[in-house]
């Protein structure tokens, strides 16, 4: 039976098994020979005394190049010098995949390899269990959503990502050709997810991609991203949509903390519950406040990178990571966006993790009219949104909702400095390969 490393215990001590992974150290000191052997859960280390195995088992592990893919059957022993506690004294050694030396970058070694390096060769990379944690906390991040989402009463929907317009500006949109008609990868799901609220499915999420052609390097942007969308019927302001994100956003770090303790001691990092209820800051007061640190902004004006940032600073400065910026000007944000009337704001929110922004949302404009309107206002066509506000024509409710970024919630939730740590094949300006 082939052993995962994690399943060899006291119990197999004594007993023959067969473990299969990546040679990461080869030693070989004459009368002994040793071989670190690398699986998905740790190491096993293979130790070879010529006195008590074959000349062929020998050759095979002294002859060994780093990487290759080997299979080992053996006994296993009890050893006090092994951090594991056991060895294995090989009977049978099968090279399964013979890796090529040198090797196009290290797996072990100290040294700091460039990260242009490491994403060029990312199957490598990702050998080291500090750069696949991160997948496993996203999977389960994933996992966690859906499951906030059941137990609310939310369907998963998929809606298409091969769209006639965008929704969220024209500047970000990648034009593609639709059987020699001009078409679009979809920038988020936004004009789907809302002509649904007049369905009578008034809950729905989708988790899927996200393209924008985003104009700038960031280390926060890409432009493929995992977009973790909501929205809600019925509603009677914008708060209980910033509820259900807020108790979302609860449910998922307290169970990482719980269920992801592996993967997390494998990153050597902790996870804090933000301190909720998150505060709420209005647009306004977020300008002040960072107005108020020497920070050279306008009302009316975007936050930015910078003043995000500033403003995650002085939050922290009351231990809050998590905290929502409500009520931006109808000016900033995209038609969809209910106008607060009377005022120069929108019922519109960001939530913002240790000063970076990780979700937008608010309260939509269910009022065809209205809506109208302000597409106009924003210099849209209604004529090219028409398949959209059909929709609202003919009975729409209420609503609100979400994006999220996920790759931006776990870059946060883990502290890692770049979004693209986060991603498996991270897209950019600079990379389509691999
Ligand atoms: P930013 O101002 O940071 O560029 P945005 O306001 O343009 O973001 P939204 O349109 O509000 O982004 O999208 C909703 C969420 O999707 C964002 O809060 C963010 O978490 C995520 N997101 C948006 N663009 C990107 C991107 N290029 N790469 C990764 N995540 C993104
Ligand atoms: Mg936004």
């Amino acid at each position: 039976m082939m052993y995962d490393s994690r399943f060899i215990t006291a119990n197999e001590y004594d007993k023959e098994v067969t473990v299969e992974g990546w040679a990461q150290e080869v030693r070989n000191l004459g009368g002994i020979s040793f071989l670190i052997l690398r699986d998905r859960y740790g190491l096993v280390q293979i130790t070879a005394p010529k006195k008590k195995i074959t000349p062929e088992v020998m050759q095979a592990i002294t002859s060994l190049s780093r990487e290759s893919v080997v299979r080992i059957t053996g006994i296993v022993k009890a050893s006090a010098q092994v951090k594991s506690g056991y060895e294995i004294i090989p009977s049978t050694v099968t090279v399964q995949s013979s890796a090529m030396t040198p090797l196009p970058m290290g797996v072990v070694d100290k040294v700091d390899v460039e990260a242009e390096t490491r994403f060029n060769h990312r199957y490598m990379d990702l050998r080291k269990p500090e750069a696949r944690a991160v997948f496993e906390i996203k999977s389960l991040v994933l996992r966690l959503i859906d499951e906030y989402m059941a137990d609310n009463g939310f369907v998963e929907v998929f809606t298409p990502k091969l769209v006639a317009s965008g929704a969220e500006g024209g500047s970000t949109l990648f034009k593609i050709d639709y059987f020699g008609k001009p078409a679009y990868l979809a920038q988020s799901p936004q004009l789907y997810k809302q002509m649904l609220m007049s369905t009578g499915m008034d809950r729905i999420f989708e988790i899927g991609p996200a393209f924008r052609a985003e104009p700038s390097d960031t280390a926060r942007h890409v432009s493929e991203f995992i977009s973790y969308d909501g929205e809600m019927a019925h509603i009677d302001s914008q708060t209980e949509v910033m509820a259900m994100i807020e108790g979302c956003m609860q449910y998922v770090i307290s169970e990482v903390q719980t269920r992801g303790a592996r993967s997390l001691e494998v990153l050597g990092t902790q996870v804090v519950l933000p301190k909720a209820p998150y505060p709420v800051i209005s647009y306004e007061k977020a300008i002040s406040m960072v107005q108020a640190a020497g920070f050279k902004i306008e009302l009316g004006e975007d936050l930015g990178t910078e003043g995000e940032k500033m403003l995650g600073d002085l939050m922290a400065q009351d231990g809050h990571e998590m905290y929502w910026i409500a009520e931006y000007p109808e000016e900033a944000k995209p038609f969809y966006i209910m106008e607060k009337e009377g005022t120069p704001y929108s019922f519109s929110f960001d939530l913002d993790y240790k000063g970076q922004e990780i979700s937008s949302g608010g309260q939509r404009e269910h009022r065809y009219d209205r809506l109208v309107q302000r597409m106009e206002k924003k210099g849209l066509d209604p004529k090219s949104f028409e398949f959209y506000l059909n929709s609202f024509a003919y009975g729409m409710p209420s609503h609100g909702g979400w994006g999220i970024g996920v790759e931006r919630l776990v870059q946060k939730m883990l502290g890692l400095n770049n979004i693209r740590e986060t991603i498996l094949f991270p897209r950019d300006r600079n990379r389509l390969v691999p």
